[in-house]
């Protein structure tokens, strides 16, 4: 899960990283509001889940209330690389001397840590990696071990930051290292990290992303869950409590495991078709998952036929077979669906749905054949 830059800096200062004081505002009043509250000069930003914010016309510095307004009331409404605005953050402004880049991540072939390190900040940090790589300090941690204070000074020395802004910086790295891993994220990102005129450190943004997997203990989560996506099919489908990810194509999917799911997908691609989404209905598919599954499939418009791919192991193809059945009775479909049943009890599956066959129901008894059916179903 991606935290928004708020997020994030509501979840640093928990460990300590300073910001800059400000607030949230989802109006061009409150944006004043917020101002008010932060000091002039302030700088109002989009909250949007993209980087590059400032280049695009998301980030503006406003030295009084009427700026506010001005620039409050033209970034709210935009849309920033296909993300629309409904969120401002409004703080402080900040005097910047010099401008870094941070940050933790996995390095999973390692299976170490990796911290990133620069004193060229502000820019994409991919930008960095590919026009002067030598710019980077990387240090791998060994998650047994962590992160020192003293390691971290080294790993300051050795990125060449200001002297000024050293001590400080290890201190922050120390924190964002925990942060990151005591906070479970995947992620752990700020840039830039700057050090002010006054000599100060802090983080003037944050990318944060939280290991979904570490949900189950961090009930704090839920409110960034809350805020987290905007496609509404999504939402709909975490509410149900499915494994869901909406896509662009015209064939519904529903597959039991995700491997399967993803198989389904390549399947789909292989004889021209394209998935309008990603479904894992996992082990138990009975009757109320399999209707909540094809009600999340047929709320999306764009949805020309739908693929149920099953393959019985533990789950069993009769008792999948009665919850399609029962499943149809319920909901109301826009499309057809073509079914692939395969596995423990498949035969008698395929007995108890042989007489609700029908052009708008059908059977095949191959992943192959059935992505061919449904393809052409689709249209595509
Ligand atoms: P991004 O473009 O989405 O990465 O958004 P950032 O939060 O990183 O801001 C982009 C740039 O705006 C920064 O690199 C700064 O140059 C500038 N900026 C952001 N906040 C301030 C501030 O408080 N003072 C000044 N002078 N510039 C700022
Ligand atoms: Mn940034």
């Amino acid at each position: 899960m991606d935290l928004y830059e708020y997020q994030g800096k509501q979840y640093f200062r928990r460990f300590g990283i300073p910001t800059s004081p400000g607030g949230v505002a989802d109006t061009v009043d409150e944006a004043v509001t917020q101002a008010e509250q932060a000091g002039y000069p302030v700088v109002v930003k989009a909250q949007v889940k993209v980087g590059g914010r400032g280049k695009a016309g998301g980030i503006k510095l406003a030295a009084d209330a009427e700026e506010v307004r001005q620039h409050a009331g033209a970034i709210l409404g935009m849309d920033i690389k296909g993300h629309t605005v409904h969120r401002l953050w409004v703080e402080h402004a900040s005097d910047i001397a010099k401008e870094y880049y941070a940050s933790f991540t996995l390095d999973r072939p390692a299976k170490l840590h990796l911290g990133m390190l620069s004193a060229t900040g502000g820019v994409e940090i991919e930008e960095v990696a590919a026009t002067n790589p030598g710019a980077i300090a990387r240090l791998s941690i060994d998650p047994v071990t962590g992160l020192d204070r003293a390691a971290a000074r080294r790993w300051v020395d050795e990125a060449d930051l200001d002297e000024a802004a050293r001590d400080q910086a290890a201190d922050l790295l120390v924190q964002l290292y925990t942060c990151y891993t005591e906070g479970d994220c995947d992620l752990a990102e700020i840039n830039p990290l700057i050090l002010t005129t006054e000599g100060r450190v802090h983080a003037l943004d944050a990318k944060v992303t939280l290991d979904d997997n570490a949900r189950f203990r961090h009930p704090e989560w839920e409110e960034y869950a809350a805020t987290e996506t905007e496609d509404p099919r999504e939402r709909m489908a975490h509410e149900r409590g499915l494994n869901y990810i909406g896509l662009e194509g015209s064939v519904g999917i529903i597959a039991n495991g995700a491997g399967l799911a993803m198989s389904t997908l390549d399947v789909v691609n292989q004889v021209g078709g394209r998935a309008a989404n990603f479904l894992d209905i996992g082990g138990g598919a009975n009757a109320d998952v399999m209707a909540a599954a094809l009600e999340v499939i047929n709320a999306d418009p764009s949805v020309k036929a739908i693929f149920v791919n099953i393959f019985g192991g533990i789950t069993r193809v009769d008792e999948v077979a009665k919850g399609v059945i029962e499943a149809l009775q319920r909901v109301d479909l826009r499309s057809p669906i073509v079914l692939r049943l395969d596995g423990t009890n498949a035969e008698e599956g395929r007995s108890l749905l042989a007489p609700h066959l029908s052009d708008r129901l059908l059977a095949e008894p191959t992943m192959l054949e059935a992505a061919r059916r449904v393809v052409t179903l689709a249209g595509a």
